[in-house]
This record gives structure tokens, C-alpha cells and sequence, in this order.
């Protein structure tokens, strides 16, 4: 009676959660929890935007749009993707999801066949491979250490990619690690993808507005890969409107065309009040992003210099997003002033949330044990006392 898909028995759940909700748990008993496992800015959505929304709701926006989004969406989207990525790409290769997550879920969903493999750089973003085992094919990992600033050399992505191999999945800036990879280095990337004639790339480009002293690349835009990259992308991070909903994909028409044909099963278009307000995104000037951009900054100047003035903790410099990925592996083996063992990033997580009041993410959920995951979407002050904290639960280990 209860057997499952196997595709969907495959699949691990949210480990992101876990956390979250010991954290919610904790909290209901009257604990002071500092969380910083949150995965959203912590800005409110631009109000041009939001006034957009109001003036949807004052027409009477409530019926369905197409399937694939409104087309004057679609038509901005790609006009954004022309001016600002560089993209030969028209209004009927974009297809508006309900978020980046379904975008990168259908794009996977309309290209694997079950034996085929997905090369994902680790630490990843926690639903890639689970969505890969929803579309029946495989996930390989393939790590990116801290000493290497969390990107994947050409030669380990060379070295993963075998017959079987359908797709890459790219991510930067990245989730969890901040790593924003130039544009040389994806040149290099692009220049192993270019040797195997089936491979095809998933870009996850949504946090392409939250870079510090880097300069955003898009995959596609590279010489032979638009007619084998899918860029998805969305509103959730640069425009902080993740509960709003909105994402969308571009790429090659037979594969975009492939995504809405699931979306038009699945869920039809996005939410119809936020298509029309997200129009006002593409007008109403960088200024809101700037000062969120700028934010998250000095935050992650400040939390990193708190970070490395602890033993052992090797942390890259973010160029982007809003996350930290030190490794923390130098304390693994020590014990807690209660006798608990820290040997990984699932008990260091415990103890501190337990013990001193501040939720991380270990790396396991991300495929990568040596880290935890820092989210800096939060304010200074905040910060610094979730520091204080992370500090005190460090100096107890033995
Ligand atoms: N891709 C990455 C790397 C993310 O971190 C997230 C959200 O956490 C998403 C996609 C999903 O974004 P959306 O809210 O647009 O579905």
C-alpha cells in the first residue's frame, strides 16, 4: 500500500529544517536563540515594488496568467537578460516559476533519464540533489575545499564528468559558501563542458545581485554555451522577495519549452499579483539593492574578522551572497564541557544551539562536513552578540 516512487523514496528531507525547527523548539521553552540559518535578507521588498502590488490588487489582477508567465514579464526578463548578462535570448525562451527553486527543479526535471549522472560542486545548495533524485538520475559530488576558496578546479570537474553524465550544476555566487567565481575561471569551466558534446549546465545565478568586490559572470554568455545552458534566476534574493515567489529560466527553446510543459502540468503560471508587481523591478532604479548590497558588506567584514580571531577556523572571503562557510574541522574530536564528543558539523551545530543559544547550519547538509553555514542576513548588533556566543561555545571545547 505504501510504496512509494522510488524517485521520491530516493530523496532526503530538508536538513535545513532540522535545524530550524530545534531552534522554533527551543525558543517555545523561553530560550534566547540567536538564529542565523536564515536563507533570506532581512530588508523589506522595494517599496516601487510593493506599491506595484497594491495597484495589481486596485485592477483586479485575480485571474490566471499564461502558463509561462505574463508576456510582458517574460519580454522584461529577457531585455534583462540581453542588457545586463549579455544573453541572445528572446521573451519565448523564458518561462516564470513559482521561485528559482521550481526553475532549477523543472530544468533538471525536463533533461534526466534514470542512469544519468549530475555533477554538482559541493558545498552545494541542499535541494540540488535532492531534485536531481526526484528526476531520477544521480548526484555526484564533487568537493571544493576552503584552500581552494569553494570553487571546483577545471581538472575535478573534468575528472567527475563520465558518459553518463547529463548536466553540471553551477551556483554563483554560491549557497553556502559566498564564492563567486570569476569570469576566467568559468571560461575554464566552460572549456571542459566544450570537450563533452552531451553535457548540459544548470546556472543558478539568483544571487547575482549580492556581489562585493567581484564581477558577475553569466554562464551562457560564455562562446558555445547558450545552446546548452539553462540560467535560472529570480526575485527572492536581490529584490528580497522571497515569500513573494517568483523565479524564472532561460535557455535553448526545445529545453525551455520542455520546463513549461511541466509547469503548465504542474502548478501554471506564478501567483499573478507578484508577476505584475515584479514589473516594477526592472524600473525603479539600483538604489534599494545598493543599500542592501552595502549592508551585507560590512557585515560579513565584520563576522569574518570575528570568525578568523578564532583557533583553527580557515574562512575564504565571500565575494558575494550573504552566507560564511568557515571550516571548523580543527575542534572536530574535542568534547564539550559536558563530555559530548563534537565529531562533525551536526554535533558542533548541536552544542552550539544547545548549549550557547546560536543556530548555524552544519555543512553535512550542504556535502561538505568540514563547515558550518553563517548567514549574515541579519543586523550588526546581532551579529556581534551571536559572535560573542559562537566565541564562548569554541573556547569551552576540550
Ligand atoms: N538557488 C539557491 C542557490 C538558493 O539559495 C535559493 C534559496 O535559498 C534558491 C535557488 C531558491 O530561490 P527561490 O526563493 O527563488 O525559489
Amino acid at each position: 500500500l505504501d510504496a512509494l516512487n522510488p524517485n521520491v523514496a530516493a530523496m532526503r528531507p530538508s536538513a535545513t529544517l532540522a535545524i530550524s525547527a530545534r531552534a522554533s523548539a527551543l525558543r517555545r521553552e523561553g530560550r534566547d536563540v540567536i538564529a542565523l540559518s536564515a536563507g533570506e535578507p532581512d530588508f523589506p521588498t522595494p517599496a516601487p515594488i510593493v506599491e506595484a502590488a497594491h495597484q495589481a490588487l486596485r485592477d483586479e489582477r485575480f485571474g490566471y496568467t499564461a502558463s509561462a508567465g505574463l508576456p510582458e514579464l517574460r519580454e522584461a526578463v529577457a531585455q534583462k537578460l540581453r542588457d545586463e548578462n549579455g544573453l541572445d535570448v528572446e521573451a519565448g525562451q523564458v518561462v516564470c516559476s513559482n521561485g528559482a527553486k521550481q526553475a532549477v527543479a523543472q530544468s533538471l526535471l525536463a533533461v534526466c533519464a534514470p542512469g544519468d549522472e549530475v555533477v554538482i560542486p559541493a558545498p552545494y545548495w541542499v535541494s540540488y540533489p535532492e531534485m536531481v533524485r526526484l528526476a531520477g538520475a544521480e548526484p555526484v559530488a564533487v568537493e571544493a575545499t576552503a584552500e581552494a576558496g569553494y570553487k571546483v578546479t577545471p581538472e575535478q570537474l573534468d575528472a567527475a564528468i563520465t558518459e553518463r553524465t547529463r548536466a553540471v550544476i553551477l551556483n554563483s555566487p554560491s549557497n553556502p559558501t559566498g564564492a563567486v567565481y570569476t569570469a576566467s575561471e568559468l571560461e575554464a569551466l566552460a572549456a571542459v563542458i566544450r570537450r563533452h558534446p552531451r553535457v548540459l549546465v544548470v546556472s543558478d545565478e539568483i544571487y547575482e545581485y549580492v556581489v562585493f568586490d567581484a564581477d558577475f559572470q553569466s554562464f551562457a554568455a560564455l562562446d558555445g554555451m547558450a545552446e546548452r545552458t539553462m540560467t535560472v534566476n529570480g526575485f527572492s534574493k536581490g529584490f528580497a522577495m522571497t515569500g513573494w515567489r517568483l523565479g524564472y529560466l532561460a535557455g535553448p527553446p526545445w529545453w525551455a519549452s520542455a520546463a513549461s510543459k511541466i509547469q503548465s502540468q504542474l502548478t501554471s503560471g506564478p501567483n499573478s499579483i507578484t508577476q505584475y508587481a515584479a514589473l516594477a523591478a526592472f524600473t525603479m532604479g539600483p538604489e534599494p539593492v545598493e543599500t542592501m548590497v552595502a549592508a551585507f558588506r560590512e557585515r560579513r567584514d565584520a563576522v569574518l574578522a570575528r570568525l578568523r580571531a578564532l583557533d583553527g577556523v580557515a574562512c575564504p572571503t565571500p565575494q558575494g551572497a550573504f552566507y560564511l562557510f568557515p571550516d571548523v574541522s580543527s575542534v572536530y574530536g574535542r568534547r564539550a564541557p559536558g563530555g559530548a564528543e563534537v565529531a562533525g558539523s551536526v554535533d558542533l551545530c548541536t552544542y552550539l544551539l544547545d548549549e550557547h543559544g546560536v543556530a548555524l547550519v552544519p555543512g553535512e547538509a550542504f556535502g561538505s562536513d568540514a563547515g558550518v553555514r553563517l548567514s549574515y542576513a541579519t543586523d550588526l548588533d546581532t551579529l556581534m552578540r551571536a559572535c560573542d556566543r559562537i566565541g564562548a561555545g569554541w573556547e569551552a571545547l576540550r
